[in-house]
């Protein structure tokens, strides 16, 4: 990458809460769920290997914004509140002058959090589907002296998925009973901690019910990315997510939704970066630690970096899930049987090109050849024993060992965030 000398180009950095990369058509999904987003990444940089370092919003929003690994920032299932000598993108680019503005309709990222921090303004409207993008399109066209840094994270596609009605006929939705639609938009809560009660047709209805919510969101990026072209002159679009979501592929495992696991299904996000001044196709296979985008996009903005993280090899990407502590005890008090104790303790992975290896706190080790097992099902922990202690030692190495004290401070209440997470 070359950047013009005092160059200072808007950015908007758009999430698109729980949207994995394998449903979107520019990543190769069978169903065109994502016409739009095609469109802006056949002139952009799309990074094919892209993942998260953690399966859930609060941590990796923080990633995003602060750099680093969730062990680093320290923010996670118990403590829920970042500190304040974390420096954050937002003020960074606060302080080299640019306008930094975050719009959001997710609980877990607003002041309880500390995630608006460095943000001018920060909007939060807890409630799904309000109009973040024409908020976005307001402050747009008051024209200012600043370049500006625009946050947005989009829930369409986080659960309850409630795509559009007219998208209902082009993804079969039409063909199951609508009863049954309705319960399982409204019942997340209940199906999360009783997984065992979806059956395969529910989960086809749960699948084609996220593809259609994706074309829902693709339509307005679209649209907005038709405003940007003519309203903007010098600016570059970011879109990603912050983490995946299982829709069934682990259901035997007592998972749906997006926590308690660290499968590919929940790290592997899309990560398509357009530059007005530089369109260009360009897809990298390399893997991406997603977090490393601070680095890129204060590049972006004229700050030096001694490495560009996100584009320079490497070799491999790690993720964590802290314990859930307050997620199990929320579990536990809507279900009390509910078993699945692998999924109850802290784990950390390390992934190649080929290989993913999960490390539970619990002494439990999972090894996957990636490569032709991508939904991760065939557990070759036994026969792989030098490669195992290879990977082990090197998630120690860079992510440290577990944190056994689970020690609860800066609390927010579970049950508020819960349904926002
Ligand atoms: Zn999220």
């Amino acid at each position: 990458m070359k950047y013009k000398k005092n160059r200072k180009p808007n950015i908007i950095l758009i999430v698109i809460d729980s949207l994995r990369a394998d449903k979107l058509s520019c990543y190769g999904y069978h169903k065109s769920t994502s016409p739009n987003i095609d469109k802006i990444s056949e002139k952009s940089i799309l990074f094919k290997n892209a993942f998260a370092s953690a399966p859930w919003t609060l941590p990796s929003h923080t990633s995003l914004f602060t750099g680093k690994f969730p062990l680093k920032h320290g923010v996670d299932n118990i403590n829920n509140f970042l500190d304040n000598k974390n420096i954050t993108l937002a003020e960074t680019l606060s302080g080299i002058g640019y306008d930094t503005i975050g719009l959001a309709n997710n609980g877990w990222l607003s002041k309880s959090t500390n995630l608006n921090k460095g943000f001018n303004k920060f909007y939060e409207k807890p409630k799904k589907n309000s109009n973040l993008i024409e908020m976005a399109k307001d402050y747009i066209k008051k024209k200012k002296e600043k370049p500006f840094f625009l946050f947005m994270n989009l829930m369409d596609v986080h659960m309850p998925y409630i795509p559009d009605k007219s998208l209902f006929k082009d993804f079969e939705l039409d063909k199951y009973n609508k009863e049954r639609i309705n319960y399982l938009q409204k019942e997340f809560v209940t199906y999360r901690v009783f997984p065992e009660k979806l059956s395969k047709e529910d989960l086809k209805i749960l699948n084609k019910l996220y593809d259609a919510s994706l074309a829902t969101v693709d339509k307005k990026i679209g649209q907005f990315n038709n405003f940007l072209k003519k309203e903007v002159e010098d600016y570059i679009l970011i879109i990603t997510s912050d983490h995946g979501e299982e829709i069934g592929e682990h259901i035997s495992e007592g998972i749906y939704g997006h926590w308690l696991c660290l499968y590919d299904t929940l790290l592997r996000v899309p990560l398509i970066i357009y530059d007005s001044k530089k369109e260009k196709r360009k897809k990298i296979s390399k893997l991406a630690q997603q977090h490393n985008l601070f680095y890129t996009i204060l590049e972006y903005c004229g700050k030096k970096i001694k490495e560009k993280k996100l584009f320079k090899n490497c070799k491999y990407v790690f993720s964590e899930h802290e314990h859930p502590k307050k997620s199990i005890e929320y579990i536990h008090k809507l279900n009390k049987n509910f078993g699945y104790e692998d999924i109850k303790c802290a784990k950390k992975s390390i992934r190649s090109k080929k290989y993913k290896y999960i490390l539970y706190e619990n002494g439990k080790e999972k090894l996957f050849n990636i490569s032709n097992d991508c939904y991760e099902r065939k557990n070759l922990i036994n026969k792989e024993i030098k490669l195992k202690k290879k990977l082990k030692n090197k998630i120690f190495k860079k992510l440290g060992h577990f944190d056994e004290s689970h020690s609860t401070k800066n609390d927010i209440k579970f049950e508020d965030s819960i349904k926002k997470d």
